[in-house]
């Protein structure tokens, strides 16, 4: 078998192989990119598109968070590609809501979060996209993006490739990877480093490794609409008072275990299929509406067509959009892991396996990039 040569060998062209093949290419590295599937279809294509530092915990995560969305801004700019700046709201129509909005709002400046308490006249003030009745405020947060997932993944392939030169090999399965070099398809590759991004399966890959790791998969079900009428938009991404529960930033509250367990009694159901409704909108007008999570290996391929009733009906009740004829429906998947946001291993010398192990990979995956290559000494 010839072998070819390359500086940087990446297996997985989803948001975080890519995100290091912009990283190692800046960097002036030669790099090649393997994708098993002709586009890739993971959890990168699938997502909200939301860039959200807002819900990672303050520190090392939320700056790197920060830093990550910088890079998105340069990438997305360097492409050309539409994004919106918006910003998020967290609405609040419930007492308990409003109480964590309030307390992490008190908090947050001193951890370095720019976020702020906004009365319900403020709210609307900023979005048309919220029900007024029973509306008691809203957490603002400036540093959200929003991108068009399915548009980042078809389109940074080409920006990489024609500006950076990066060649990307699609319909081709990384086998076998080893200290310098793998076999992709029936070709030999050598390689001076290699990245495996390859989302929820390195299990293919590193069985030892995966079930070592106390990874598990977390299965999320997704609706988008209709494009909405022209003139009318979204305005910041937006989120609800039972999103408090479910990102790190806000366990420093002391007034979330109460709204924790109104939930659980009030809702049974939202803890069952851990759903919290978040909202975003794409450059053709169409709102993504989301998510539930079910946690486990074994991912049900059919869809519980109560849990998008549950999530609709929420929805219905606090956003106030002009459609929500439902235009598509499907279910993503991610690694999770209870304690960690990221995980890298080593298999062998100069190859390193980085997964993303909670759903926050669209926000941190150039911070984690820049972090690696550096680590792995690609990049400076
Ligand atoms: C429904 C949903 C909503 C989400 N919303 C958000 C959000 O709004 N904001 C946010 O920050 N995060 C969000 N996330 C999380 C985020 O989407 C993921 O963390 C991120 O996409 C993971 O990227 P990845 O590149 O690691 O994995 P993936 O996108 O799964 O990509 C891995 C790629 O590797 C390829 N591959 C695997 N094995 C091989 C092999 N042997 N050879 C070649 N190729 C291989 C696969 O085909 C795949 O294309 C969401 C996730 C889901 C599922």
């Amino acid at each position: 078998m010839n072998a070819q040569h390359t500086d940087v060998a990446i297996v997985g062209a989803g948001i975080l192989g890519l995100a290091h093949a912009y990283g190692a290419a800046k960097s002036g590295r030669k790099v090649v990119v393997f994708e098993r599937d002709p586009a890739a279809k993971g959890a990168s294509i699938r997502n909200f598109g939301m860039i959200r530092p807002i819900g990672q915990p303050a520190g090392p995560l939320y700056e790197m968070a920060l830093r990550s969305r910088e890079i998105w801004i340069e990438v997305l700019k360097e492409a050309k590609l539409p994004f919106f700046p918006t910003g998020s709201l967290h609405a609040a129509y419930r007492e308990d809501e409003a109480a964590v909005g309030r307390e992490f709002s008190d908090k947050a400046p001193a951890f370095g979060y720019k976020c702020a308490w906004l009365t319900a006249t403020e709210a609307l003030e900023r979005t048309q996209a919220i029900h007024p009745e029973n509306l008691l405020g809203a957490l603002w947060s400036p540093t959200e993006l929003t991108v068009d997932p399915r548009q980042i993944v078809t389109s940074l392939p080409k920006l990489l490739a024609e500006r950076y030169g990066v060649r990307f090999f699609f319909n081709t399965a990384v086998q076998n990877v080893e200290t310098s070099f793998l076999i992709a398809g029936d070709e030999r590759w050598d390689a001076d480093s290699i990245i495996v991004a390859a989302g929820d399966d390195f299990q293919t890959l590193y069985p030892a490794y995966f079930r070592d790791s106390g990874i598990t998969r977390c299965k999320l079900q997704m609706m988008r609409t209709v494009p909405q009428p022209e003139g009318w938009s979204l305005g910041p991404s937006l989120a609800f008072g039972p999103t408090f529960r479910h990102y790190p930033a806000f366990q420093v509250c002391t007034t979330l275990p109460t709204l924790k367990e109104r939930i659980a009694q009030e809702t049974p159901e939202f803890d069952k299929y851990g759903i919290h409704v978040m909202v975003s909108q794409n450059h053709a007008g169409q709102l993504t509406i989301g998510d539930s999570h079910e946690y486990g290996l074994r991912i049900d391929v059919f869809d519980k067509p109560a849990i998008n009733e549950l999530m609709l009906n929420y929805a219905r009740q606090y956003l106030r959009a002009p459609s929500f004829e439902i235009a598509e429906q499907w279910h993503g998947v991610y690694a999770i892991h209870p304690d960690h946001t990221y995980m890298t291993f080593a298999p062998a010398d100069g190859v390193l396996v980085v997964a993303v192990t909670r759903g926050i990979g669209m926000t941190m995956s150039f911070g984690i990039a820049e972090q690696t290559l550096r680590e792995m000494s690609v990049a400076a």
